[in-house]
């Protein structure tokens, strides 16, 4: 069958209830063919296709009858739209012929071989009438507004029965849904019909002696669901498939989604062995502590699990005598699943993107399918986690699908996500070809959390071009964050915005250190022994240290370039200053940062080979990772810590280094990109331009030549806001936002006349 529906009053309306009720029935039938058949133009309707909750149209009628495409690909069905196209006159034609006739305001929105105007009944004179018939065309007027010039005999009827010609579809397998006039075309060829309820009382009117179209009491999908059941559509099995999809609650109050388990897992003897991280990164055990008052809870992960493995257990304890009721639940994927969904795909399509670096970006719609199911995956698990009401918090852009999955299976859920990673703003993002449903899906959120005030607004610059978004609640960035100091810096954010009828709550949350874990560290005894041992090796030789990960958005080429030109310019630093680069590889598996390898060590080759002298290593490069603990002697030994990555989400290693400098009152100087996100937040690093070598000379020099006082005060400053925003900082105020962001929305639910009634 197929079900043609109008979308305003009609597919879009009624309750919530009977609307997910309608779209998960047509979801559960491929059998129905759903046309929308809508005054909108096609522009208008590009908005619901990003909506994971809505079901896609096989068809769209779009322009009242004047465009028609298909529903997947939006390409013109021919021969249809060429038949409509020859009866057009053009716009700049209409437009001249009707430019003299008085009380016409133009509708500012997106039409095609149409050209509408708002005016009242008045305007419509003998004039216009006789204006348009000698433009071949026909004149529609609705709901007292709505005028609409259309080429002659074009109306959403006659495109329909055009259609359903085409298609080869009987007429009594047509239900069309309405609820104006200018839905009146459709009930005029045969077909059988329902006016939902609301409808404008001069359709009913017309179409009251209709045997074939039925009048339904409930407003939109609540009158089609009556439709389906007065004509006997899908018979009661087919009827009782809508509740299908909705998952059962599970008894978790608070599920965690993160793409890794909080243990790391390892295979001895064939069988699989469990132990505490042995580097955690501050935010597994941060986000643990939210089960320590024995709250129920479920961590969702993947697990590697082969076919060949045997059983595969889905669920394991995790902590029981921190966390006793707290269970993993482990999502089953083969090695090659992980290869593709986090190892290549996202780091080929979506890392270079995020980042900006949208040309070495490279998209595959086989990975994407890939990404899509272990995303669903992740999503299912969640939702049979969850309890009813519980709060689902998703971490990172490996997950973006989860929310639009999770929120089908689980309507009653409070979904938040932590972006850890950049987000770019439109004119980058829109790179992604699937930049439609990775939005749609985040906007089934109810809380979005970045680092900082730049990354949220760039998220809503991105939405506002996928669909109409109202900011319904701004805040001030200062003093919290820059404002107009460095080059991610705003003035004012977003703090909420509404899309159709949902809400959802933003905010800045740049991810703080676990500072006892430096504290720790600093108290080491191998770690003292390590701070000697370099003290003697440095014997008065400045140290300018470099750490990050191998990857092209950390600007490791660029810093080696400049360090060159900083020798070269200032020969007074020969034999006086050393740069120890840390350069963490990347898994051998993604193959795209090896030429970034190659060229990074002929650069270190080339400086060393110039400058080196008896006694004198200009360059130290290491070419692996440190244990945290001896990166921490490092952090405590550099007189300069060089951090000038071309875009960052954050860098935590800039806050390690303030936080080990600011516990030891040492007097380091950071010299920080103003493009990482922490620059945002921090005050008393030197910021630097990573784009501009000369700039990236002359703040490096400077930061060696610092006067000691000027140094300490503005690594106190730096230090008291890392102190401050530590990790469990940041892990609160996530989720006190995202508490009183659900608190909110209950309020103003509770204000709504409906469900005070
Ligand atoms: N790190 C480490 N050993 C190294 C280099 C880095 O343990 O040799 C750690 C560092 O302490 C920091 C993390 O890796 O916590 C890097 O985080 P950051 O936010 O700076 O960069 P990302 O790699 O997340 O882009």
């Amino acid at each position: 069958m197929l079900l043609a529906t109008d979308l305003d009053g009609t597919f879009l309306a009624g309750d919530n209830d009977q609307r997910l009720k309608l779209y998960q029935l047509i979801a559960a039938h491929p059998e129905i063919k759903l046309a929308f058949v809508t005054g909108r133009g096609l522009e208008s309707v590009l908005p619901l296709l990003a909506d994971p909750t809505i079901p896609e149209p096989d068809y769209i009628i779009c322009d009242v009858g004047c465009t028609v495409v298909d529903g997947h690909t939006q390409q013109a069905i021919q021969p249809l739209q060429g038949d409509i196209d020859k009866r057009w006159p053009g716009e700049h034609v209409v437009e001249q012929a009707v430019a003299h006739i008085p009380n016409l305001q133009r509708q500012d929105v997106p039409q095609e071989r149409r050209f509408s105007f708002f005016c009242g009944a008045e305007a419509i004179s003998s004039e216009l009438e006789a204006v348009v018939r000698d433009l071949d065309c026909e004149l529609l007027y609705s709901a007292g507004l709505y005028l609409d010039i259309l080429p002659k005999g074009v109306n959403k009827g006659s495109t329909l029965r055009g259609l359903v010609e085409l298609l080869g579809i009987g007429d009594e397998n047509v239900l069309v849904a309405g609820d104006t006039l200018n839905d009146l075309s459709m009930y005029e060829h045969g077909f059988i019909g329902v006016c939902v309820g609301d409808s404008e009382p001069a359709l009913l009117k017309s179409t009251e002696n209709r045997a074939r179209v039925y009048h339904a009491e409930q407003p939109g999908c609540g009158g089609i669901l009556q439709a389906f059941k007065h004509f006997g559509f899908l018979g009661t099995a087919g009827m009782e498939a809508e509740q299908r999809d909705v998952a059962v609650p599970g008894k978790s109050d608070l599920v965690i989604v993160y793409h890794r388990l909080p243990y790391e897992e390892f295979r001895e003897n064939g069988q699989t062995i469990r132990r505490k991280p042995t580097s955690p990164n501050g935010i597994i055990p941060t986000l643990m502590s939210f089960f320590a008052d024995g709250r129920a809870g479920s961590w969702v992960a993947w697990s590697i699990h082969e076919p060949t493995d045997g059983k595969f257990e889905t669920h394991t304890e995790v902590d029981t005598a921190q966390y006793p009721n707290l269970v993993a639940s482990r999502v089953a994927l083969s090695k090659s699943d992980v290869d593709i969904f986090y190892k290549k795909f996202s780091k080929e399509a979506f890392w270079p993107t995020l980042h900006t670096f949208w040309e070495r970006a490279t998209f595959r719609e086989d990975h994407w399918q890939v990404f899509l199911d272990v995303n669903r995956r992740f999503a299912e698990s969640a939702a049979a986690e969850a309890a009813e009401g519980a709060t689902v918090w998703i971490h990172d852009y490996n997950l973006w699908m989860v929310p639009a999955y999770l929120r089908e299976l689980r309507p009653d859920v409070v979904i938040a996500f932590f972006h850890h990673t950049y987000f770019p703003s439109a004119d980058v993002f829109n790179v992604i070809p699937w930049r439609r449903d990775i939005i749609g899906s985040l906007l089934q959120c109810d809380y979005i959390g970045f680092h900082i005030p730049r990354q949220s607004e760039n998220f809503v610059d991105v939405a506002r071009g996928v669909t109409p978004l109202e900011v319904t609640a701004k805040m001030n960035c200062a003093p919290r964050f820059f404002t107009y100091g460095c080059a991610v810096g705003l003035d004012e954010m977003s703090t909420e915005i509404k899309v159709n009828d949902r809400r959802i709550c933003l905010g800045a949350h740049p991810v703080g250190l676990d500072l006892k874990r430096v504290e720790n560290a600093l108290k080491e005894e191998k770690v003292q022994q390590r701070m000697d041992e370099l003290r003697q090796e440095l014997h008065g030789t400045r140290m300018i240290l470099s750490v990050g990960r191998l990857d092209y958005t950390k600007g490791i080429i660029e810093q080696l370039e400049a360090y060159e030109r900083l020798l070269d310019e200032h020969p007074d630093l020969h034999d006086k200053v050393t740069l120890m680069m840390v350069c963490v590889p990347a898994a051998s598996e993604m193959t795209i940062y090896r030429d970034l390898q190659n060229h990074i060590e002929q650069a270190v080759g080339r400086i060393n080979g110039r400058f080196a002298k008896v006694g004198w290593t200009p360059l130290q490069f290491f070419f692996r990772s440190l244990p945290f603990a001896e990166l921490v002697a490092y952090y405590s030994m550099a007189d300069v810590m060089w951090i000038t990555p071309l875009r960052d989400g954050l860098n935590l290693v800039a806050k390690e280094y303030i936080a080990t400098q600011g516990m030891t009152d040492g007097a380091g100087v950071l010299v920080l990109s103003e493009f990482a996100g922490a620059a945002a937040e921090l005050r008393g690093p030197i910021l630097a331009n990573p784009h501009d070598r000369s700039e990236l000379v002359k703040t490096c020099y400077l930061a060696l030549t610092l006067n000691r006082d000027e140094a300490r005060s503005r690594m106190r400053e730096a230090y008291d806001i890392v102190k401050h925003n530590d990790i469990n900082v940041w892990g609160d105020e996530f989720m006190s936002a995202v508490d009183a962001c659900r608190r909110s929305e209950k309020s103003l639910l509770s204000e709504l006349p409906c469900k005070v009634a």
